[in-house]
């Protein structure tokens, strides 16, 4: 099969639809077999590389979940000497006898032999220190079983979980000091345009700051990934090719952004085309139709547009779960929500359609949601006023005030840092 006859993108302009287009690429990555041991401390962000079964019960024994006292439940009727007392770290030394009772405190062990602790605002203590217990508790009360969060043995995590704070305190509370992960994908990002200078420098006529690269590498640290700047690329096949080979060498996967239209300065797609590497090219969404796919020197290459918007939402709706795969995290679909829309919306059949906006609550406790301004994809004040995406269907028209669409928070984006 020719590159041309494998390149999806049907003769005449046509599109592919998202959904297919994303599956075809995720499907063209494989998960990484690279694993690391790391400190559990250091493991915010990552990949699990394999399953966690629970070395040890969670909690290791039974112990008291209230300040109070710990007796038989068949004693309660009954007047109680204290015995002794009951500490987290401090367990009672010995054995309640009937009619006994121990001071127990939260998080200290149960003694052998009681079966039940009372709240100490339930108790009535009498000049001589004996218990008398005023509200009677069912048998077993304010007792943490061993093993009733985690029996020893059981799966605790499964492989690919991404590990965030509350992972990491499952994973320390079950005495682990380290865990096996994925490696990091590493991720090479190149601006391409010759008009582009970096923040800082003086433009010329006719020249813009390139964006896409920083906001890329910062998309892609908030997804866990490694992120490999490799700056502004001039429009020429050569000095391309150039980069996109030095950046094949340091990186696991490649995003170029601009020179993906039909321009004559468009060189990305050409070149994907010319080296046999083409898969993919044109998707049904707006922004971001002109998005290609396809491998350089093995490695595969997300070729986006230079409009920094619709850069933006195609590494959100089709690099990131491409990357994710790669990065050995369990597949899932992004977060989506329906919403109360407040504004008009102006928008055309055919394509997806990914409007930037931002959620509230009605008054009514619904979740709605507005635009968050221009809808331009090269519009970088609405997106960086907004905090979700209006998604609407390509079926749909134009969306009047107090319809339903959905939303997706961009917070479902952003899994990890640093
Ligand atoms: P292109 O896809 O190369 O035709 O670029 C489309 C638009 O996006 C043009 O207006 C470019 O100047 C702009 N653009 C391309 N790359 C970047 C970039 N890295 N940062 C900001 N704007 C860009
Ligand atoms: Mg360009």
């Amino acid at each position: 099969m020719s590159a041309d006859e494998s390149c999806a993108a049907p003769k005449g302009g046509g599109a592919l639809p998202l959904a297919e287009a994303r599956g075809r690429i995720v499907a063209a990555v494989a998960a990484t077999t690279r694993r690391e041991t790391v400190a559990v401390e250091a493991a915010l962000g990552r990949a699990l590389a394999g399953p966690v079964l629970a070395p040890i019960d969670l909690p290791p024994f039974d112990h008291a979940a209230m300040d109070g006292y710990a007796l038989r439940h068949a004693d309660l009727e009954a007047t109680l000497a204290v015995s002794g007392t009951a500490l987290a770290g401090a367990p009672f030394d010995g054995a309640l006898a009937p009619g006994e009772a121990v001071r127990i405190f939260t998080g200290a062990a149960l003694p052998a032999g009681a079966d039940t602790v009372v709240m100490q605002e339930h108790v009535d203590v009498d000049e001589d220190g004996r218990v008398r217990v005023r509200r009677s508790p069912a048998k077993g009360a304010n007792i943490r079983r061993r093993g009733e969060d985690q029996p020893a043995g059981r799966m605790a995590l499964a492989a690919g979980t991404l590990l965030g704070a509350p992972q990491i305190g499952l994973l320390a509370a079950l005495g682990l000091a380290e865990v096996a992960v994925c490696r990091r994908t590493r991720v090479a990002v190149l601006a391409t345009g010759d008009e582009l200078r970096g923040p800082g420098e003086p433009l010329a006529p006719g020249q813009i700051h390139e964006s896409n690269s920083r906001m890329l590498c910062a998309a892609l640290v908030a997804a866990g990934m490694e992120a490999i700047d490799c700056g502004r690329v001039a429009d020429r096949t050569d000095a391309l090719v150039d980069a996109l080979s030095a950046a094949a060498a340091a990186a696991d996967a490649l995003i170029t952004t601009g020179g993906v239209s039909a321009g004559d300065a468009d060189l990305v797609t050409p070149l994907l085309r010319d080296v046999g590497g083409l898969a993919l090219w044109k998707v049904a969404m707006k922004p971001g139709r002109p998005l290609a796919f396809g491998h350089v020197a093995g490695r595969p290459l997300f070729a986006l547009p230079g409009n920094p918007v619709a850069a933006i939402v195609t590494f959100h709706q089709l690099v990131q779960p491409a990357l994710e795969r790669m990065a050995g995290f369990a597949a899932r679909d992004p977060l989506s929500l329906p919403a109360r829309l407040l504004t008009p919306l102006g928008k055309k059949t055919g394509r997806v359609e990914f409007q930037r906006g931002i959620l509230g609550r009605a008054a009514d406790g619904a979740l709605t949601v507005r635009s968050a301004g221009g809808q331009g994809s090269a519009m970088l004040g609405s997106l960086a006023a907004s905090d979700c995406y209006i998604v609407l269907e390509p079926e749909r028209g134009p969306v009047e005030v107090g319809e339903a669409v959905d939303v997706q928070p961009y917070v479902g984006f952003h899994r990890a840092c640093g």
